[in-house]
């Protein structure tokens, strides 16, 4: 059988409490959700801003497609680059406060094409251990030496940097950590670049939206304007639709037009997201009471857990990890509380380290107080 080695390496997940499983969503994304036609109240979700399911974007979507049909038909060098395309990517630049931005179909694609068009052989990447799975492909793609420090260790990051050789160097850091929902010490990075004429490649994706004025991310957060950084964030998290983008110096953008091959070797994404996410920056800039709401719960939940035998991770964004320990505990929480009808993910090795299992309790503004009393009287319940 040409399987059996398959079928013995799923049994090996399975025994190991690592087999993941697929759950079919009937209803758009929001705080409920109805699974198997039995309803949930979700705490899974990126939709950090509750905009997935808004009407006023699917009005947007529905519009875009009246007006440029649904496939983009073409690579964007080919005949692919819409004018809707080309609106956003100006709008993105000056929202973020940057000289120039790329579209790319989705974030795992944009990282890929970032790190392989700046960096090859007799360079080097310099990556915070906890970063996506994304970056680090990226970097193993780019043929660049890899080095990873350990979580938030800007001193292990400056021996590394001072004892590189290397002829281009770029550090990468997630801004907000996506298992951890901390925020990385950017100033201290940039700091650490500028001493050792390093690039800066942040990856905003749980930043973009929810930190800083008007939702404008890690920068605004931060105050950091700087030619150094590259700024990568994705558009299907708090922004509500599908995609990412990059925005940086133009010389930056260019060469990615010219040499990523992520970007350049695939079809543009449906011009009718292009035009939904015109209206879901509007609605990120003006619509500040989703932030505000955000920012309330994630205080109602940190005041109403009342645990000791599991930790919530020290965050004080959206992404609210409770820390379990092994992958059986954390499946069998997670699985009393969908009992309840609590939806929330048990995130196991490989995606956290080894015996740091955990719920990945995520905040959306589509939650209300009560629905997050609700989940840490369960969690209180539970322990
Ligand atoms: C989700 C995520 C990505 C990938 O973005 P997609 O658009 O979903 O492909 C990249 N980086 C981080 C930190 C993420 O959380």
């Amino acid at each position: 059988m040409p399987f059996s080695a398959l079928c013995a390496q799923l049994a090996e997940l399975e025994a190991q409490g690592l087999r993941r499983q697929r759950r079919v969503v009937e209803t758009p994304q929001s705080a409920r959700v109805r699974l198997d036609g039995r309803e949930f109240l979700a705490f899974c979700s990126n939709d950090y801003l509750g905009l997935a399911a808004d009407p006023r974007l699917v009005q947007a979507a529905q519009e875009g497609g009246a007006r440029y049909g649904v496939g983009a038909g073409a690579s964007h060098l080919v005949l692919g680059h819409g004018a809707a395309h080309h609106a956003l990517e100006q709008a993105l630049a000056r929202f973020v406060d940057l000289p120039r931005a790329l579209l790319f179909s989705s974030g795992y694609m944009a990282n890929i094409g970032i790190v392989t068009a700046l960096v090859g052989r007799d360079d080097a990447v310099f990556a915070d251990k906890l970063n996506h799975a994304s970056l680090n492909d990226a970097a193993l793609l780019s043929r660049a030496q890899f080095r990873r420090y350990p979580h938030g260790d800007s001193g292990a990051l400056e021996k590394l940097l001072a004892a590189s050789r290397a002829r281009r160097k770029l550090v990468v850091s997630d801004a907000v950590f996506s298992m951890d929902g901390d925020i990385a010490p950017v100033p201290e990075l940039l700091a650490l670049c500028e001493r050792h004429d390093a690039w800066l490649l942040l990856d905003d994706a749980h930043g973009f939206g929810v930190l800083g004025n008007g939702g404008r991310g890690v920068l605004a957060h931060f105050g950091i304007v700087s030619p150094r950084v590259i700024y990568m964030a994705t558009l299907g998290k708090a922004a509500g639709v599908s995609g990412a983008f990059v925005a940086a110096h133009d010389a930056v953008i260019e060469t990615l037009i010219q040499r990523a091959r992520s970007y350049v070797y695939t079809t543009a994404t449906p011009p009718l997201l292009a035009h939904a996410l015109l209206k879901s920056l509007q609605l990120i800039a003006d619509e500040q009471w989703r932030r505000d709401r955000l920012h309330k719960i994630i205080h109602v939940l940190k005041q109403e857990l009342k645990i000791n035998q599991w930790k919530l991770m020290p965050s004080d964004t959206a992404i609210q990890p409770l820390v379990i320990g092994t992958n059986n505990a954390a499946l069998a929480v997670a699985q009393r509380l969908a009992g309840r009808g609590l939806l929330v993910p048990a995130i196991r090795p490989p995606t956290v380290p080894q015996g740091t299992a955990r719920l990945r309790i995520s905040l959306s503004a589509a939650h209300s107080e009560e629905d997050v009393r609700l989940l840490a009287s369960a969690l209180n319940g539970l322990q």
